[in-house]
């Protein structure tokens, strides 16, 4: 018997919309780990899409400028300010990452030595050399440290309360850990498996692609706007002047292409990834193990689940907190779930109220 969350089928997606021969679904893991919000993500994704910018004034609300997902914004960096994390209770920061970030590539990448990233996340791209040089340079800055030769402990310099330049806890010890955190988080569209937007869509814009994603075709979208009340996670959106819906595409004509998305291609930390859904999540399962074992207990992972009420994500995301604090609903269910059984119930309704009808026009006339 399928679950009640596969009530539109299998959980694969592709297969199910009428794709014969589909490959393996492809999806974006977001380890926000390692997310250093530099925006390249935000960026590359306007610049290949074509996307209108979406204003450049600071928001108040830390570095962010485009404030959410919407027609303009397909990618969104969230910049979280925590004076301490909240959602567990771990005393400050004991947890925070004290390793280098993902891997060597992603080390690579960030020395600047390795060429594309993003393209093969599996495989290092950088040299081995650069990885090296920079896990020499984080020990020499600990031992540094610890013996007081240098830092703001050292040099008389005080802390102004203000988060470091680098990811959090690569090179620095845990004696230079403060009371303050940045969490940022590159949220996107989850592609989700029950996708209510697309459940909904009465023009046939938006469809499942042989990947497995879900695409809206601008040139047939009528903008009714069914589908933004539909999505749980409000992530598609109206242009204005425009009228009609727009949102991530997970680059489909660079999938058809062979080639990375542009927002995992630009990212230089690795944060975000693309590949086979299944690889990822295997890799996401490790990831998590990695910072349980660095002492980071709140590392989670979030709408990697199939028996959730979406029946998982394409797009899924390593949080080091609570859903909510970035913004994401703890427990989305696909909006369209309940519609099989309304209708059922709608049918057998005026079947009845047929058959009464029926029953008193006979009724009368004996
Ligand atoms: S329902 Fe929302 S999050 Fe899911 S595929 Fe549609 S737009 Fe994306
Ligand atoms: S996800 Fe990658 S590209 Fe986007 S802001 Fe974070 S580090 Fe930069």
């Amino acid at each position: 018997m399928p679950d009640a969350n596969s009530l539109y089928g299998p959980l694969d997606p592709a297969p199910d919309a009428g794709w014969v021969d589909a490959g393996p679904r492809m999806g974006f893991f977001t380890d926000t780990s390692v997310c250093i919000g530099c925006k390249a993500c935000e960026v590359a994704c306007k610049e290949w899409n074509g996307v209108p910018d979406s204003g450049f004034d600071l928001l108040g609300m830390s570095y962010d400028n485009t404030g959410a997902l919407t027609a303009n914004s397909w990618r969104h960096v969230a910049f979280i300010e925590q004076p301490r994390p909240a959602g567990h209770r771990t005393p400050p920061f004991a947890g925070t990452p004290t390793g280098g970030s993902a891997s060597a590539a992603s080390a690579a990448v960030a020395a600047g030595s390795a060429g594309g990233s993003g393209t093969d996340p599996g495989v290092p791209p950088g040299t081995a050399d650069a990885a090296a040089r920079m896990a020499a340079t984080a020990r020499t800055g600990d031992a540094s440290a610890e013996a007081g030769v240098s830092g703001p402990a050292s040099n008389g310099t005080a802390f102004l309360g203000m988060p470091g330049s680098q990811p959090p806890g690569r090179g620095t010890g845990a004696q230079e850990r403060t009371d303050f955190r940045w969490l940022m988080m590159s949220d996107v569209c989850k592609h989700c498996t029950h996708a209510a937007c697309l459940d909904v869509c009465p023009t046939g814009a938006l469809f499942r692609t042989e990947f497995g994603t879900v695409v809206v075709q601008e040139d047939i979208c009528n903008g009714c706007g069914y589908c933004i009340s539909a999505c749980p996670y409000g992530v598609i959106d109206q242009r204005k002047g425009d009228g009609r819906a727009w949102k991530c595409t997970l680059c489909y004509d660079r999938l058809g292409a062979g080639m990375t998305p542009a927002c995992a291609q630009a990212c230089p930390t690795e944060s975000i990834q693309y590949g086979p859904l299944d690889e990822l999540r295997e890799r996401a399962a490790r990831r998590v193990g990695q910072l349980h074992e660095r002492g980071v207990p709140e590392a989670r992972l979030y709408g990697h689940d199939p028996t959730d009420g979406v029946g998982g994500d394409g797009a899924f995301f390593l949080l080091l907190d609570e859903p909510e604090v970035y913004g994401l609903p703890p427990d989305p269910v696909v909006t369209t779930r309940d519609l099989p059984r309304m209708w059922k119930r709608a049918g057998l309704a005026a079947l009845a109220m047929a058959a009464a009808t029926v029953a008193a026009f006979v009724g009368g006339r004996s």
